[in-house]
């Protein structure tokens, strides 16, 4: 997300840190390259502008210069100020109504269809709602299908009438249908069109009169930058809708559209879409989003991935094992699994602070466990269990079954054996020391 943008804002940063005393010379030369990294990053010229014109004001009133460590505090600067163009404080979604109706805008390709399912998802499984989703496109059977397909992937039942050709009646019908049968969410994904154009909007519009929605999301595809902007404007001026999806954010994008939406239609981003699957929704935190744009990582959200994968009752378990030395493989091979569980290695990478600038060349595979995976699956359930019984014969045994060398097999029994030594220092009280070690 966002590298070449956290490159050379990294770059601009730089400029601080070879100096022994920093004048206002290297403050404006640091401001200048942020504004050039910005513009690179497809933001609006003014907005780039009047950014760097308020962090160097801040700049000045914080007396930058005689601080102790002038370069942190800018950078805290340029944090808050990023922050605050995104949004400043996270939007939540009104959830209110009985049901609440959801209405979703957007071009044709922005991933409109794939967020409503999305959310959808989100709301049923995190939120505990009974959603329903509605096909209000009348012009491509196939977008009607695709819901389709999509509400049966996660369990959601789909509303739509095919034979007929008036979005706002199949819209009030489906709230109907939902009153009648205890839906309490109704998110409705209607027609898009490849460029904004009249007719398209003046459908919407209608539906967004006749049906009054609680919510009225814009989706757009974040890697069109400045044109994601404009499109945004014209359905806010027809709309006046209530938040932006930005979409695609897994993508190469250069993170424009991300940072000057918010100012340009003074609405605030409430989701970002991560990838195609259905899970792959994020609450959008400005502030969070500005520490990944400038190489800090997202620890809070790396926790809160993990807390969500954490199942107490299996935490107890896992620690018994160890106590009495019985972790095995098995139980490796499950805790991959609910690393897997936290999202793509690329995406937790990202949020290690650090990591991403680190790793920036390593090609990061997706399935990075598939060969550990393969290794394991090869071993006996006896070997699995005791791994202190593989030998060299029983290691090659292994490597073959799973089409890996010996020395992959061999990495795995050495990163097994630290990890299970690691965790035995944890438990035995060695915890503290451990973190003393590691300079905490
Ligand atoms: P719609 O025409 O606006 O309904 O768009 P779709 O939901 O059909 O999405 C268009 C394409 O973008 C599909 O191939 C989706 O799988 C893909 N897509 C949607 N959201 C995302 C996302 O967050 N990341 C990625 N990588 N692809 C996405």
């Amino acid at each position: 997300m966002f590298d070449n943008l956290t490159d050379k804002l990294d770059k601009a940063f730089h400029i601080l840190k070879g100096h022994g005393k920093i004048t206002d010379v290297n403050v404006a030369d640091t401001l200048k390259e942020v504004r050039r990294a910005l513009l690179d990053a497809d933001v609006n010229f003014k907005i780039a502008k009047d950014f760097t014109t308020r962090v160097k004001d801040k700049a000045i009133g914080e007396n930058v210069l005689t601080t102790l460590q002038p370069g942190q505090l800018l950078v805290k600067l340029v944090k808050d100020e990023l922050t605050e163009l995104m949004g400043g404080d996270v939007a939540g979604v009104n959830l209110s109504g009985n049901p609440t109706v959801i209405l979703m805008s957007g071009l044709q390709g922005s991933g409109k269809t794939t967020f409503s399912g999305k959310l959808a998802n989100f709301l049923k499984t995190k939120k505990n709602k009974k959603p329903l989703l509605v096909a209000c496109d009348i012009y491509r059977p196939a977008a009607i299908n695709q819901l389709h397909v999509v509400g049966d992937q996660i369990g959601v039942e789909v509303y739509s009438e095919p034979e007929n050709k008036n979005a706002v009646s199949i819209a009030e019908n489906a709230i109907k249908h939902a009153k009648a049968n205890g839906f309490n969410v109704v998110i409705i994904d209607t027609a898009g069109r490849l460029a904004v154009d009249e007719e398209m909007m003046n459908e919407i519009a209608n539906v967004h009169k006749a049906i009054t929605p609680h919510e009225t999301l814009f989706v757009v595809d974040a890697m069109t930058g400045q044109d994601a902007v404009n499109t945004a404007k014209a359905f806010n001026d027809r709309l006046n809708f209530d938040g932006v999806i930005l979409t695609k954010l897994d993508g190469d994008t250069r993170g424009g559209a991300a940072i000057s939406i918010k100012s340009v239609v003074n609405k605030p981003i409430k989701f970002i879409g991560t990838g195609e699957k259905m899970d792959a929704i994020d609450v959008f935190y400005p502030s969070r989003m500005a520490e990944r744009i400038l190489g800090m990582g997202d620890v809070v959200s790396l926790v809160e991935r993990a807390q969500e994968q954490y199942d107490e009752e299996e935490a107890r378990k896992i620690q018994k094992k160890i106590a009495k030395n019985e972790f095995g493989f098995d139980d490796f091979l499950a805790q991959i699994q609910q690393i897997k569980k936290m999202g793509s290695m690329k995406d937790l990478v990202g949020m290690i602070p650090g990591a991403g600038k680190a790793l920036k060349d390593v090609e990061i595979e997706d399935d990075a466990f598939k060969h550990v995976e393969a290794i394991i699956q090869s071993m006996t359930p006896k070997e699995r269990s005791k791994p202190s019984i593989i030998d060299v014969k029983r290691k090659t045994r292994i490597a073959k079954g799973a089409g890996r060398k010996i020395e992959e097999v061999n990495q795995l029994m050495k990163q097994f054996d630290q990890m299970s030594k690691m965790m035995k220092m944890m438990q035995g009280g060695g915890g503290k020391k451990l973190m003393q070690m590691m300079g905490g």
